[in-house]
């Protein structure tokens, strides 16, 4: 049995982790929540935002599934997701993008993980405000310890999980410091995994044959902000930040969540969609070996899935999110 902790967050995330928590018990998936919450709504009860109770639960549990959480604009509230990957050295941000029947895209045939370095380059917070010259900088910042991690973990999912290449996405022949130590990285981890096809490629190439020829990409690594980017833009390839998964990992802790945020305009209307939250589940399913019990979901999803009149209405059907997850569970 494993305790995981679950953060229901706001708007729609307590709506998608209840639809979440009925498919597993439905599939009887051997893992017990343990409910701490974060955000506006601690606030509101407690003054905190980020509540001890919860740093205790993730510290003993180590593994968590996070809904979303409201970051209200211009109060000095900061992103809770930043603040934990912070805290916890969640460096790998994993965002997988494949093609599923039913959700409409132009593309076909697209299955690619994605590793975005989650905690340097631009997103370090090293930025300068020079009043007196009017100049704002912003440092990207790459260690050789980060880039190493990063990139080892892409090559290191590649040889786990049977895939074949491990693209490097950069630009090293402007940004020539930071740009070296991801490319002195990447042959480092390719040297170790001799199995898998290495190539890299210049960012801005990267975006045309994303577009162009999706197909031709299995796994891809890339620093903070190119990764951010293209992880929305491997979205768009699929059907939209709807329905794809996210996970945060680090050495020793992982917390997975849907990409999207808390849709304060379909909050508490029962009609949200809980794939992405439920297919971030599953990643963490087979994040803590139970590879059985998320294969019998994820079919049972792609099932609902292949049925409009079974989806929730972003996705042309008209099912309720209680339906929706009662029409997963019959597919089980
Ligand atoms: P959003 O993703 O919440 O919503 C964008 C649009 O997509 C809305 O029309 C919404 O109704 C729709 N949508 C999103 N998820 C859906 C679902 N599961 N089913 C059906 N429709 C869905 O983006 P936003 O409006 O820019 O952000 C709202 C709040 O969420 C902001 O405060 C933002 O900071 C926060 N946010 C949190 C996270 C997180 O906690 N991981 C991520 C992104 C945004």
């Amino acid at each position: 049995m494993h305790t995981i902790t679950l953060i229901p967050g706001d708007g729609i995330g307590p709506e998608i982790t209840r639809a979440v928590q009925d498919i597993f018990a439905a599939a009887q998936v051997p893992v017990q929540w343990e409910e701490q919450n974060a955000g506006q709504t601690t606030f509101d009860q407690s003054g905190e935002l980020l509540p001890q109770a919860l740093f205790d639960s993730l510290e003993k549990n180590r593994v968590a599934l996070k809904g979303p959480i409201t970051t209200p604009v211009g109060k000095g509230f900061r992103s809770i997701n930043v603040s934990l990957r912070q805290k916890y050295d969640l460096y790998q941000n994993l965002r997988p993008a494949k093609t599923t029947e039913g959700i409409s895209s132009r593309y076909s045939g697209i299955d690619i993980v994605l590793f975005r370095e989650n905690t340097e380059g631009l997103y370090a917070g090293l930025e300068l405000w020079d009043e007196h010259h009017g100049i704002g900088d912003s440092i990207a910042r790459v260690s050789v310890a980060g880039a190493r991690k990063i990139c080892r973990a892409a090559f290191a999912y590649a040889a786990k999980h049977g895939r074949k290449k491990v693209t490097l996405a950069h630009k090293a022949n402007i940004l020539k410091v930071p740009g070296k130590i991801m490319l002195d990285a990447a042959a480092e981890a390719a040297r170790e995994f001799p199995q898998i096809q290495y190539e890299d490629k210049i960012i801005d190439n990267m975006c045309m044959q994303l577009v162009t020829k999706p197909e031709q990409f299995d796994v891809i690594v890339t620093t903070n902000l190119f990764g951010d980017i293209l992880s929305d833009l491997c979205a768009g390839l699929v059907g939209g930040l709807g329905v794809v998964s996210g996970a945060n990992i680090g050495d020793d802790m992982a917390i997975f969540e849907a990409v999207h945020g808390s849709a304060p305009d379909i909050a508490g209307k029962g009609i949200a969609n809980p794939t992405a939250l439920l297919r971030s589940a599953l990643l963490m399913l087979e994040h803590l070996g139970e590879k059985e019990a998320a294969t019998r979901i994820e079919n049972a999803l792609n099932e609902t899935l292949r049925h409009k009149e079974q989806c929730t209405g972003d996705l042309g059907g008209a099912a309720s999110t209680q339906q929706f997850a009662q029409n997963v569970i019959n597919n089980l």
